[in-house]
Parts: C-alpha cells; structure tokens; sequence
C-alpha cells in the first residue's frame, strides 16, 4: 500500500519533497497555510545555487550534490536553471586563495580571476577588483518558477495540495506522531514532513519539540528593470546581485533589526551606483524581508528525531541550493529507509530537544 505522507509548507522543500515522493508513489497532501504556493522565505531569497566559501567539507559535498541535482531536474515543466556563473571578491585576498585551494581539493571549480578577467567577464563594473574568484558552474533559479515547476508534476503524480490550511499542531500518541489538526480536522498519516520554514519552531513546540533557529533577516531589493548589464551574479562587499530575467536588478543584503528598511534600500541603491556603470537613471521597484529558516548552528535539519516516529524534520538554510539533495535523498529516507552519506552531519536530534 502507498505510504501516505503529510508535507507541511510549499516553499521550495516541501515542493521538492512533494515532487521526489510523488515520483516514487507515495500518497502525498501538500498543506498550505497560504493561498498560493511558494513559500514565504522562498520567494524572498536571492537564488544562488553554490557551495561557495565559508562551508566545511561535508556540508560543501552535501551542496556539491545537490547542485548537480539540479542538473538532472531537466524534465520538471518550467523548471529553468540559468548557470551563469558566480563572480565574488567580498573577502581578502588570502581568503580568496584560501577558498581556491580548499574547495579546488574538494571538487568544486573557483578560478582566481585577476582584473582584466574579471572585465571580460564583467565588463560593466566601475571599478573591477585587483583579484576575485569565479565559479562558472554556479547557478540561479526564480524561485516561483521552481515551487510550481515541482509541485505541478508531483500532482500530475497523485499528489494533493490543500491551500489556505493553516495547521494547527501535529498530533503526538507518546513516541509517534500520527497526524495534524488542520481547522479542527484531525488528518491522519503515516508520516508528517515538517518543511515549515520558520514555523517550525511552533509546529514541533505543539508536541514537545524545541527547535532553535538563529535570527537570520535579509533584505531582497529589486531595482526597476533595465537593459543587459550584467551577465551572471556578483557579490562584491556588502551586497549580493544580480539580473533578473525580466531585466530588474536584484541585491540582496543582511539585515539587523531597529534598522530602517527604507535606509538600507537607498545604500543599496547607492552601492549600486559605485559598482555599475549605468546607462540609465536607477530606480526602486521593491523592497522585501526575508527570514532565512537558519537552525542555531547554522547547519540544516534533515531527518527523523530518534525515538519519534512518523516525522520527518526539513528545516534548513540554502533551501534552493540544497532542495533537489534534500528531496531526492528523503523520500528514499522516509519510503525506503535509507539515509543517505551526506545527510550525516544533518540529524534533527543534534539541536531539536524534547
Ligand atoms: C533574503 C534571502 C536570501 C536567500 N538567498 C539564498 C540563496 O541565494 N541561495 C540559497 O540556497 N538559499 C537562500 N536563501 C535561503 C532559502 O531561501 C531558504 O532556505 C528556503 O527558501 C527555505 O524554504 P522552505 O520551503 O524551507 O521555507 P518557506 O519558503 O518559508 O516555506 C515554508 C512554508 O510553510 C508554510 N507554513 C508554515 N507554517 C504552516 C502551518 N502551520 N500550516 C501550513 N503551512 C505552513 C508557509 O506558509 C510557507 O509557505 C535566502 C533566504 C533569504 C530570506
């Protein structure tokens, strides 16, 4: 018989999940606390798919993985990932080389780039760095397209997505989860898939569960759209950017709170200015906070709690680098009960306590 599966959240993991179990024949209900589908951290995100710098070895071979999974996701309706190439020098130079020579041992490809490069590459920056590192096998995706391109096909496999169904709390019977309460509604399953982004916390606190996730706020800026200017992503200091297909530029940057959003947005815009050279006078379009569903060591949670049946924890930062890993690798956790080499570092119960 179908194993029947509750996903909780449609942000790109719960879409991914709902697509690789649907593939291999599960009963899945997607539920949805909003209208639409799409997450609330996911259409906020920049999109950058990399294991770039600042990552220790499993977690760079984890994301490694994943990006070549989205390699393999060609067949997905709408699912288009444009691999443009990453070109960073927010760091020293001896953090550059650094990242050359480590990740290079780990099988990842970042070229060191000198100034004359980095103008071919990009050749409308103001003022090209003396050295940065580029990564041509880095790639982007629009988020929206991706959420739909997924679970489009996981419901032309079977699965059911309940919209505007805020869930309420799981429900626990002592070491087993056997279900949720959605508008009153007890839904049974054999297993709930807790993608809830942030609201996780809330959903396993509802059966004893305390997960810690680190305040992690950004800033996603959106310019006015603008003819060619760039030609894959930059990430100079204190900023991340790049060109959306429908020609706005897209920056992203941290954000503390107390902060105005409306301040960080004009030296975005500002920084903007000194890195460019524009044709044109650069205009705001939007301006967006993200939440990153950041777990309190900054790793992801991916997996069952020991003890715990019946739940699968997917709860991470760099979803959209890590979705098609954490897709592929549980549904054949939770179907077939094989845990996968790379999640090994990646267990709820390293944070989740009870
Ligand atoms: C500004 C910013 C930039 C980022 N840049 C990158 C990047 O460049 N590369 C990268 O890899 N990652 C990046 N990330 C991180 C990435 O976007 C997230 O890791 C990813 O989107 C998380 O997806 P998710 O599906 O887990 O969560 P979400 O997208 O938040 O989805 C969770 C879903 O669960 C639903 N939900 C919650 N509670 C309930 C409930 N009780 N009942 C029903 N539904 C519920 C929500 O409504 C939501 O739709 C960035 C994040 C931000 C904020």
């Amino acid at each position: 018989m179908a194993k029947k599966i509750l996903i909780v959240g449609s942000g790109i993991i719960g879409a991914s999940l709902a697509y690789h179990l649907a593939a291999k024949g599960a009963e899945v209900t997607v539920i949805e606390a909003k209208t639409k589908a799409g997450g609330v951290a996911t259409p906020n995100t920049w999109g950058w798919i990399n294991a770039s710098w600042g990552n220790p070895e499993p977690y760079a071979k984890l994301r490694m993985r994943s990006m070549d999974m989205w390699r393999s996701l060609g067949s997905v309706k709408n699912l288009t990932v444009n691999w443009c190439g990453g070109l960073m020098w927010d760091t020293s130079p001896e953090n550059l080389k650094a990242y050359v020579t480590t990740h290079s041992a780990w099988g990842y490809r970042p070229q060191l780039v000198d100034k004359a490069e980095v103008n071919r590459l990009e050749p409308n920056l103001l003022f090209p760095p003396e050295l940065a590192v580029h990564v041509a096998e880095e790639g982007v995706i629009e988020p929206e397209a991706a959420v739909s391109g997924f679970l489009n096909d996981a419901l032309a496999a079977g699965a059911v997505f309940k919209n505007a169904a805020r869930l309420q709390r799981l429900i626990r019977d002592d070491a087993r989860i056997t279900g949720v309460i959605v508008e009153d509604q007890v839904i049974n399953a054999d297993e709930v898939v807790v993608a809830a982004g942030v609201e996780s916390v809330g959903l396993l606190q509802s059966v004893g569960l305390a997960l810690p996730l680190k305040e992690s706020a950004a800033i996603v800026v959106y310019t006015q759209p603008m003819p060619s200017i760039l030609n894959g992503m930059v990430i100079p200091p204190d900023m991340e950017l790049r060109q959306c297909p429908d020609g706005r530029l897209l920056a992203a940057t941290n954000f503390n709170e107390g902060h105005d959003k409306g301040a960080i947005a004009e030296d975005v815009l500002k920084n903007i200015r000194k890195l460019l050279r524009l044709n044109q006078v650069l205009k705001l379009d939007e301006v967006r906070m993200g939440y990153r569903p950041m777990p309190s060591d900054g790793f992801p949670l991916i997996g069952r709690m020991n003890n715990i049946d019946g739940l699968y924890v997917a709860v991470t930062h760099s979803g959209i680098t890590l979705a098609p890993a954490i897709g592929a690798f549980g549904a054949a956790e939770i179907l077939d009960g094989l845990r996968h080499e790379l999640l090994a570092h990646y267990q709820p119960n390293r944070l989740i306590t009870q």
